[in-house]
C-alpha cells in the first residue's frame, strides 16, 4: 500500500527525462504531478510577452514587482492526457516549451524574489499531499524532508538528441547545435547561481538513464521503494 502522503523530489540536468519519469511515478502510484520547471517557464514567458527584457537582459525591478499578481496553476487534460499550465487564466503550455523560453527561463530563475515566491507556492501545492516534483532544488530546498530523492541525470548527447527529436516533431524550427547549446548554458547557469543551485542533495540517489528504458527506470524505482518499506 502507497502511504498516500509520500513526497518524491525528482532533481537532475536540463532534459534528462525527469518530467517523463515523474509523470510515469504519479501514475502508477496516485500520486499529484508538479512540473515545477514550468513555474520558472510561465514567470519567463510573462517577462517576454510584457516586454521586460531588452538586449537579452531581464528588467528585474519590473519582474519583481509584477510577481505578486502572477496566477500559475496545472490542470489535467485527460483528451491530451497531459498536465497543462495556465498562467493568469490562460493556457500557456505550447508557449512556455518554446526554444526561446528555454534560452531565457534560467537568467529569470537566478532571481532570488521569484524563486522565493515560487518555492512558497510549491509547498503549498504540496501541502499533505502525495506528491512527485522535478525541478532543480526540489530535494534540497522545496521539500529537504522528501520520502525519496532522486537525482537524475544522462550523457549531453543523449540528452541533445532526445531534446531536439521533440522539438522537431512539434515542428520548431531549431539546429541540434543550438539544442545542445542551450542544455549546456542552462546546466551552468543552474549550477553555478548563487540561489539554490542545482546540487545533489547527499540523500539523493542517482539514476543515469543514458542507456535505461522508461520501464527499467520504473523498475529501479519499485525496487528501492520496496526497499525502504514505502511501497
Ligand atoms: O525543468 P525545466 O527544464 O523545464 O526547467 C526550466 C528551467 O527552470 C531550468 O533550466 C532552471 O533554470 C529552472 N528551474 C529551477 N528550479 C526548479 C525547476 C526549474 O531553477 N525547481
Amino acid at each position: 500500500m502507497m502511504n498516500k502522503n509520500l513526497v518524491i523530489a525528482v532533481d537532475g540536468h536540463s532534459s534528462c527525462g525527469k518530467s517523463s519519469f515523474a509523470k510515469s511515478i504519479a501514475k502508477k502510484y496516485g500520486l499529484i504531478y508538479i512540473d515545477s520547471g514550468a513555474m520558472y517557464r510561465a514567470v519567463t514567458l510573462y517577462g517576454i510577452e510584457k516586454g521586460l527584457f531588452s538586449a537579452g537582459n531581464i528588467h528585474q525591478n519590473a519582474l519583481i514587482e509584477a510577481l505578486p499578481s502572477l496566477s500559475i496553476r496545472f490542470t489535467y487534460n485527460p483528451s491530451l492526457s497531459r498536465y497543462e499550465t495556465w498562467l493568469n487564466g490562460r493556457n500557456v503550455e505550447e508557449n512556455i516549451r518554446h526554444i526561446e523560453v528555454s534560452a531565457r527561463v534560467s537568467q529569470v530563475a537566478k532571481i532570488r524574489e521569484v524563486r522565493q515566491q515560487l518555492v512558497q507556492m510549491q509547498r503549498d501545492i504540496g501541502k499533505n499531499k502525495g506528491i512527485v516534483m522535478d525541478g532543480r532544488d526540489i530535494g534540497t530546498v522545496v521539500f529537504p524532508q522528501a520520502d525519496l530523492k532522486i537525482f537524475m541525470t544522462a550523457s549531453l548527447e543523449v540528452r541533445t538528441g532526445r531534446r531536439y527529436k521533440e522539438l522537431i516533431g512539434k515542428g520548431e524550427k531549431v539546429s541540434r547545435e543550438e539544442v545542445m547549446e542551450n542544455l549546456r548554458t542552462r546546466d551552468q547557469i543552474d549550477s553555478t547561481r548563487e540561489e539554490s543551485p542545482l546540487r545533489q542533495a547527499p540523500d539523493a540517489l542517482v539514476l543515469d538513464n543514458s542507456f535505461l528504458t522508461p520501464g527499467e527506470q520504473m523498475e529501479w524505482l519499485e525496487n528501492i521503494l520496496i526497499e525502504k518499506g514505502l511501497a
